[in-house]
């Protein structure tokens, strides 16, 4: 037996959470069994366990979006026993057992290998959300967001998709403006290499149509009020990559920015990104992102610590990101 975390619902669908030992009969089907080596707790693992937002999808299920581990065996031409690989998304911790268990059995099409140099600790130090970040780069960069063109905001910049970004955006040379709720984080968002730090409470007002131009794009991990205050400020030609809805998921914005400032808003989903799409963003990472930076963004829990961290992170308690070492 291995231990897990199972999300069950009675017939009145109410919500429990246990810890339990499950057998490898357990697990759903797949063509790769992997030893889950560490795992984290995303914003979307915590509405799952808090079950805040209907993520999980299959009852009963093991939740948890992201794992990185070792091959244990696989009956996939691409993965033999003993390879070092990370999965993130395709709807496992929503529709299929996912990363909070000692093991997992998963599509080898959904895996991608553990880049050189990096520990499986460290893949999860990254996770969805540092993923995330990197794809919202790229996106901003593929619309010719560079540097030169203007300071770059990142929304909720103190969460696990804004550290990674703001880490990522300022070793690219881009003059990083963090927007945070959480004054406090302020030196801390510095050291990752912020050039200013704003408060989340200038872009929580409903916004206006148009307001002053104030960056050439943004990583919006956010929503709502403040992902239309984002697109309001952008400046002439800019763009704004929108990755989440910590703030909400309504977007009460006007087509202002789009049809006067040829402002561009770009949609970022990980969950069912191709796999071309995943191993380039985890190829720029090993090249953008600074391990010692990302060491100094994530802290470490145990197994046991998954469902506190769980609750912690829809209170929008947890600072950057928190890896679990199994
Ligand atoms: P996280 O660590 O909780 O970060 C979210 C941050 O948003 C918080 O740390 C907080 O930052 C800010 N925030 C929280 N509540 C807020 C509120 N009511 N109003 C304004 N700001 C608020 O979560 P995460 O794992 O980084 O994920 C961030 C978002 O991206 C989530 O919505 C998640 O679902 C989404 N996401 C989407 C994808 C995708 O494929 N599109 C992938 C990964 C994540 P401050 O304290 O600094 O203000």
């Amino acid at each position: 037996t291995f231990k897990a975390i199972l999300v069950s619902r009675d017939a009145e669908k109410k919500q429990s959470v246990a810890m339990t030992d499950l057998t490898e009969a357990d697990l759903m089907e797949g063509d790769v069994t992997v030893a889950v080596e560490a795992t984290t707790v995303n914003y979307k693992d915590g509405l799952a366990i808090s079950g805040k937002a209907p993520v999980i999808r299959r009852w009963p299920l093991v939740p948890g979006i992201d794992f990185a581990g070792t091959v244990i065996s696989s009956s996939h031409a691409d993965w033999r026993k003993g390879d070092k690989v990370i999965l993130n998304g395709w709807g496992v911790g929503e529709t299929h057992f996912g990363a909070y268990a000692e093991r997992a059995r998963v599509k080898g099409d959904w895996l991608v290998p553990l880049p050189q140099g990096m520990s499986p600790h460290d893949a999860m130090a990254i996770g969805t959300a540092g993923y995330t970040a990197m794809l919202c780069v790229i996106a901003l960069e593929r619309h010719g967001i560079v540097p030169d063109r203007g300071p770059v905001v990142v929304t909720g910049a103190a969460g696990g998709v804004g550290s990674v970004a703001v880490s990522i955006l300022s070793s690219l040379g881009y003059h990083v403006i963090a927007s945070t709720g959480r004054s406090a984080e302020s030196p801390y968002l510095i050291d990752l290499g912020a050039a200013e730090v704003i408060s989340r409470d200038e872009l929580a007002q409903p916004a206006k149509p148009l307001a002053k131009e104030r960056w050439a794009g943004g990583v919006d991990a956010v929503g709502s009020h403040t992902l239309a205050n984002v697109l309001s400020m952008t400046s002439y030609g800019g763009a704004v990559a929108a990755c989440g809805l910590a703030g909400g998921m309504d977007l009460p914005a006007s087509v202002a920015p789009f049809i006067l400032r040829g402002v561009c808003l770009l949609g970022i989903d990980s969950v069912m990104a191709p796999k071309a799409v995943r191993m380039e963003a985890w190829r720029r990472i090993g090249m953008d992102l600074d391990l010692q930076k990302l060491a100094s963004l994530s802290t470490t829990i145990g197994f046991d610590g998954i469902i506190d961290a769980a609750h912690d992170i829809v209170e929008g308690k947890i600072r950057g990101r928190v890896v679990v070492d199994m």
